[in-house]
This record gives C-alpha cells, structure tokens and sequence, in this order.
C-alpha cells in the first residue's frame, strides 16, 4: 500500500508523513494540507468514537417540507462531540510516532476530547485556553487529565502567541492529520442514507467541514458516482471569517471588532482551515450562512422542545440555518456537533428563558 502523504491544497507540493509538517509555506497559521492516501494507523486508542446515530427529524422536516431531514448526532461520541474522531486519529499518530507530549489551543470540546485520548494512550496533553473559557470545560479538561495554561486574551491570540513561540509538544490544533477523522462522518451518513443533497455544518476554522467534504470526494471516486453534496457552513452573523473570504477570493480574511455570541464554538474572527474549508465549499458549489443571536437560541429551544435533541448552542446555528435554507424536497444532513453535558446550565438558561 502507498503510504500516505500531505498535499497543499493551493500549491498541489506533496510532503511525506512527518510530525513536523504542520502546514504548508504561505502562512504559518492556517491549514494549507490535505491528509491523502491515509493508511491505518500501527497502533489504535479507542474510546469507542464514530458509528454515530443519524434520527430522521420528521416533526422539523414536516414543518419546512423536507421528508429527508436528519441529525448525523456526533454527540454520542465518547466525550460529547465529532472531536473525538479526530483526537482518535491524533493519539494514534502520536503513537506511531512514539510522541510523548501534545498540545491544544482550545477552550472546549477539542481539549477536553485530546486530553482524554491523551491520557489512555499515555501521553501528556496540555491545553492553551483563554482565561474567559467557560468553568464548566476545564473542569473536564482536568478530569480527563489535561493540563491547563490559561492565557489573558482572545482565542485568536492565544493561538498566535503559541505558533509564535515555538512551544514544545506536538501541535495537535493546527495539524494535517486531523481532519480525516472528519471524513469517516462522510462515509457514515453515505452508508445510511446514500449521497444526501446538502451538508449543514457549524464553522469556526471549518476544518470539519473541510474533512467531510474529503469523506464524501473519496466515496465518489470509489463508488462512481457522479453526484456530490453541497457543504453549506453555518456561522454567526457579523464574525464569519468564511463568508468574506468567499466574498474577496483570498484564502482567508481576519476580522475585526465581533460581538460576542452564545455559539462560543464558532464564534472567530480568523478560520485557521479557511484555505481547506474554501475549496470545499467552492467545490461542492455551497455557501456559508450567518445566522444571528436570535435565531441561535430560537433553534435551540426548538430542537430542545419538540425534537428532545440537547445541543451546545454552537450547533444550534447549523439548526437555525435549516430555516434559511431551501431544502423542500431535499435530502438534507445537519451536523449536531457538540452535546450539551459540558455545558448544560448555560442551555437551561437559553431554553427556559432567563436570557
Ligand atoms: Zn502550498
């Protein structure tokens, strides 16, 4: 079998496997590189991640006359989102290539799952967060034995005073790697339900998006088939990096002065995957939408309410989108990223009314 290798999805330059490769040369901080040819790793840590459920929305879908609604829920994942699938593939890289320390800049669900995956494989995680994320997160991260740093500033500063230090450990944030665990949700969801018409996805730096899209790429050229979806991110209105990106042609654009937003899993003013993220939404001929604070929570209450579906707000906006959308007819997959365990006062709060 051929071994597997990293291509740039601007410049097409290949580069083998290797734990210093973190992307390619047209700016440090963004995702440039395609995992391709993946091979199965030698050694495998498991938690029991992917095989997620996929639930017809019959009530949702009956309301906006879509027959084939459905929820591919990633938070049955082991701690509680599709990062998982990713950590998966991280600590078995980790260990094939005998790493003993990784690392994260997140402040939630990413750190909490590789510190997780980290602490069954033996290997030590630290994780870089912002000092407003939310109490609930890093006490998982501490249960599940990741180190935390705290750092004064915004998501988007703590990650470049990180790349720009030099940090030891194996960056597991911006990492080639990462993205293939996304490509088994692809598989997943063709196996179920065939090659669906649209893929509503929440964005921050749309490496999941990105990664499906790669999933659902590799099942057309393998089964023949022409026909593709259409990747259509969700992300908040005024702070959707994607959105402008597509709009000016570049492979990213930073933003300045956004409000805060309930969707603190997405809210950005840079999408480190912007470059992957773009190509596959040019690819498929999808769009990103924004959706707003209102329509966030609304979406929430709904799912909450009417289809007992508990959600991190963050994936509430790919919910919210399914109203913006037209998808009459259509055989519609909306990604529930993140549960609602980690967070749940927060959403009781939103559902129940008190904010
Ligand atoms: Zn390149």
């Amino acid at each position: 079998m051929m071994q597997g290798y990293l291509e740039c999805v601007k410049c097409k330059k290949k580069y083998e496997e290797s734990i210093k490769t973190l992307t390619c040369i047209h700016n440090k901080y963004y995702d440039y590189l395609e995992y391709k040819n993946v091979v199965p790793a030698k050694n495998t840590v498991t938690l029991g991640q992917g095989n997620t459920p996929m639930v017809k929305l019959k009530k949702t879908g009956a309301m906006i006359g879509c027959q084939e609604l459905y929820v591919k829920d990633e938070s049955k994942n082991p701690t509680g989102s599709f990062k998982d699938r990713e950590s998966a593939v991280l600590i078995d890289k980790a260990v094939d290539f005998g790493i003993k320390d990784v690392f994260a800049i997140s402040s939630g669900n990413a750190a909490i799952s590789l510190s997780a995956y980290a602490k069954v494989a033996g290997i030590r995680c630290t994780c870089y967060i912002p000092d407003h994320a939310s109490e609930g997160k890093k006490k998982m991260i501490q249960l599940f034995g990741g180190k935390i740093v705290e750092m004064a500033g915004t998501y988007e500063a703590v990650y470049r005073k990180i790349l720009d230090e030099n940090i030891s450990g194996w960056n597991c944030t911006l990492n080639p790697f990462k993205s293939a665990g996304s490509k088994k949700i692809a598989w997943e969801i063709y196996e179920k339900v065939g090659m669906p018409d649209k893929i509503i996805v929440p964005c921050g730096n749309g490496s999941n998006l990105a990664g499906i899209w790669s999933g659902f790429k590799e099942i057309a050229q393998m089964k023949k088939i022409a026909k593709l979806p259409q990747m259509i991110g969700v992300q908040v209105e005024g702070a959707s990096p994607l959105k402008s990106a597509m709009e000016s042609g570049n492979d990213y654009e930073i933003l300045s002065n956004i409000a805060d937003s309930v969707a603190e899993g997405i809210v950005a003013t840079e999408s480190y995957s912007s470059p992957k993220a773009l190509r596959a939404l040019k690819e498929s001929k999808g769009s990103v939408l924004e959706v707003n604070e209102g329509e966030i929570k609304s979406a929430l209450r709904h799912m909450l309410i009417e289809e007992s579906l508990v959600m991190e707000p963050t994936s509430a906006s790919a919910f919210a989108g399914v109203w913006k959308l037209n998808i009459s007819g259509k055989k519609v997959i909306v990604l529930l990223t993140s549960g609602g365990t980690n967070t749940l006062s927060e959403i009781s709060d939103i559902v129940l009314g008190s904010r």
